[in-house]
């Protein structure tokens, strides 16, 4: 893509030519497109639940309604709403990590602590039966704790999200050459191969009439892909669909491999 402009040009009064500019703006223009792109993405995922809540409020004013079935619409509304908070969230999570405009805390973070910690959240709200299985011997990675907590919270609500209750859902961690490897296994729907490269972009979910009820923003797994590859890992998905899916975590280990006691601060 180009602009062109173009200038006369004189010798006392007397055009003798006229000089041209052109201006290469493919890459401005595919950020013009990608930025565009994004906000009738957003407007689009911010409105769906906006007219759902708009709707039921009308239905709620204009017409009575039994008790049964105000609640089952207020119970719509609530969850749109909060739908809708966790979309914004997310959303502007996800741009401040984008822009950097909030650095990473680096530390010494023992990861099977973090697991522990959050397999432990998820005791409380889910039917699953939540495994863990430790081979790396409590090694350490320079991590932001709070981040990679991030990571395993979204990773093991999905696993719990797309899987039927009483399913296994294991979190595994092993130490493997130089890396740390983390993953996330469920006996769930898993996802169709042509799904799989896209589903760490913004906003995408799989749109099939099994998952249509199940919440979410499509934002989480963009998020673990931008954490994971800011501390210079590497995230991916192995899975079959109608049986389950195991999300693959690979961070670089500290160079010395070690446990340490606690949390320290690292020199950065
Ligand atoms: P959300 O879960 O909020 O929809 P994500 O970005 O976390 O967004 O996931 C995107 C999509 O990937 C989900 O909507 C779902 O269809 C699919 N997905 C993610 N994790 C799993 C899983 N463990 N099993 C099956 N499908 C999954």
């Amino acid at each position: 893509v180009y602009s062109v402009y173009s200038t006369p040009v004189f010798d006392e009064n007397q055009r003798i030519g006229t000089i041209f500019v052109y201006r290469d703006r493919t890459r401005e223009s595919e950020l013009d497109r990608m930025k565009s792109e994004l906000v009738s993405t957003v407007s689009h995922e911010l409105r769906t639940p906006l007219s759902s809540v708009l709707g039921f409020t009308e239905l709620l004013l204009k017409k009575e309604l039994k008790p049964e079935r105000q609640k089952k619409y207020i119970t719509t509304i609530h969850k749109e709403a909060k739908r809708l908070t966790n979309l914004i969230n997310d959303f502007l999570d996800l741009q401040r990590m984008e822009s950097g405009s909030q650095p990473y805390r680096m530390e010494n973070v023992q990861l099977d602590q973090l697991v522990l910690e959050t397999i432990y959240q998820f005791r409380h709200v889910a039917t699953h039966e939540l495994l863990f299985e430790d081979t790396a011997g409590g090694a350490a990675v320079q991590a932001d704790g709070e981040r990679m907590q991030q990571v395993l919270t979204n990773l093991i609500s999905n696993a719990v999200k797309f899987s039927p209750a009483g399913g296994k859902v294991k979190v595994t961690l092993a130490a493997k050459d130089d890396t740390l490897q983390l993953s996330v296994s469920d006996e769930g729907l898993g996802i169709p191969e042509s799904e799989k490269a896209r589903l760490f972009q913004k906003f995408q979910r799989i749109d099939q009439s099994d998952r249509r009820n199940i919440g979410g923003t499509g934002l989480g797994l963009a998020i673990c892909r931008e954490i994971v590859e800011k501390h210079g890992g590497r995230i991916s998905v192995e899975s079959e669909e109608g049986k389950g899916s195991v999300f693959n975590v690979e961070l670089p280990l500290r160079e010395s491999g070690q446990a340490v006691d606690g949390r320290e601060q690292a020199a950065n």
